[in-house]
């Protein structure tokens, strides 16, 4: 019995009831043989995508053209692919012809790696003509066929094969390493949105120094863009201590230890996305302040509450441990939450300083006080900021 697979199961049944075949397939699969957690589930199928579709009341029809719907059952999703051989890889992104083909092994020939390669029928009985099972038992990532033309046919699965390393803590088997080692370049014809994808993955994964080795040892990182030609970036990554869980984590301590590139630099190499960019900033900005000061209420009001969890695994990491309740207790002691809580507004300097012209004055004079009142320096009372404006910002004091 293998439970993880129940909903899935009724798939394969319902699919068979049908007169097709159907198998588990993927990173499941080889997940359930690790005894690892199984993360989404793949079925590979001889039926067509509508076929699917008649089938099923529940269809999202994800990738018809490359024969892929997703079967929404119980709750849960289920990516159901049809048999497929692909050929031709020439623009390096889509296969030129997707042939359905009424043939398992077939299908299993196109996977990437051994270990991705097994099929499961719905008793658990495995279909392994790449000796998918004798890799894992060996811990071993070998490419199903000939590593450099696999390497060649579609230059991510190297990038793949190291972030497998740093999620499962497997070898790369020697000639899939030396092919990629020796095709390394290839990944330049990649898209910078898939790689990112899977760089992801390998700098989250647990066994991340693992990941890191190879892909320095493979001289893949020289090809990737910002860390192409600069050694000292490159040679950083060997600080990493632990798997970051995002990818702003990552970037914000690249930055930290090698200044010269930028946020801006990586963002636009890396067509971050304008969120992921701003939590780099803010991450950013948080632990070069931490570092050069301490964690103080002006830090934690600053902090937004949803990177809390990520500057804690940082500091802690990279500088010194320090506690969530701590933090949580300086957040709990804020004298006010937001600039809007100041008992004083930009109406009222302008009352108190008639005087003055409007202008950059004003916002400059509320961050001060906003300081002030969040260390703790200044009670946030109107009279007593009052008293404390009138005396910096008298008359005789210039612009
Ligand atoms: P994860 O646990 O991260 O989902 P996975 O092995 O399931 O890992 P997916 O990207 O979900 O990875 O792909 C599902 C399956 O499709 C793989 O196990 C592999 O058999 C096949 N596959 C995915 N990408 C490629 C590729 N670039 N080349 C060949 N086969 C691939
Ligand atoms: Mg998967």
């Amino acid at each position: 019995e293998f439970p993880a697979f129940s909903n899935g199961k009724n798939i394969l049944e319902k699919l068979e009831q049908h007169g097709h075949s159907a198998y588990f397939v993927g990173g499941a699969v080889r997940d359930f043989l690790i005894g690892r957690p199984i993360g989404d589930i793949d079925i590979t199928t001889s039926a067509k995508p509508e076929q699917v579709q008649d089938i099923f009341p529940k269809v999202i029809p994800v990738g018809i053209e490359h024969g892929t719907v997703i079967v929404r059952h119980e709750g849960e999703s289920f990516e159901v692919t049809t048999f497929r051989v692909e050929e031709g890889y020439s623009d390096f992104r889509h296969p030129d012809e997707v042939e359905f083909v009424n043939d398992l092994e077939k299908d299993l020939a196109r996977r990437d790696f051994t270990m991705n390669a097994i099929a499961m029928d719905k008793y658990g009985e495995v279909i392994d003509p790449y000796l998918g099972k004798s890799s894992i038992k060996e811990k071993m990532i070998r490419t199903v066929g000939t590593p450099s033309e696999r390497f060649s046919e579609d230059p991510l699965r190297m990038l793949r094969a190291l972030r497998f390393a740093s999620q499962l803590d497997f070898q790369l088997e020697s000639e899939t390493f030396s092919a990629l080692a020796d095709g390394a370049e290839m990944i330049k014809e990649i898209s910078i949105e898939r790689i990112t994808g899977e760089l992801e993955k390998l700098f989250a994964g647990p066994f991340v120094s693992k990941g890191i080795g190879l892909l320095r040892r493979s001289n893949l990182v020289d090809c990737l863009p910002v860390f192409k030609g600069n050694r000292r970036l490159q040679k950083s990554l060997s600080q990493v201590k632990v798997p970051f869980c995002q990818l702003s984590e990552l970037i914000c301590m690249l930055v930290y230890w090698e200044q010269q590139v930028t946020i801006s630099e990586w963002a636009k190499a890396w067509k971050l996305s304008n969120r992921t960019k701003k939590e780099t900033e803010q991450l950013y900005e948080a632990i070069s302040y931490s570092s050069e000061k301490q964690i103080d209420a002006w830090l934690v009001y600053q902090l937004p509450s949803h990177l809390l969890d990520s500057f804690i695994r940082l500091y802690t990491t990279y500088f010194s441990p320090v506690s969530r309740d701590y933090i949580l207790s300086l957040n709990k002691a804020l004298p006010i939450r937001q600039k809007r809580d100041l008992s004083v507004t930009g109406a009222d300097l302008i009352e108190w300083f008639p005087e003055r012209k409007k202008g950059p004055w004003i916002n400059q004079a509320l961050t001060s006080i906003e300081k002030l009142v969040v260390i703790g320096e200044l009670p946030n009372q109107k009279n007593v900021l009052k008293e404390w404006v009138k005396h910096e910002y008298h008359p005789q004091s210039t612009d």
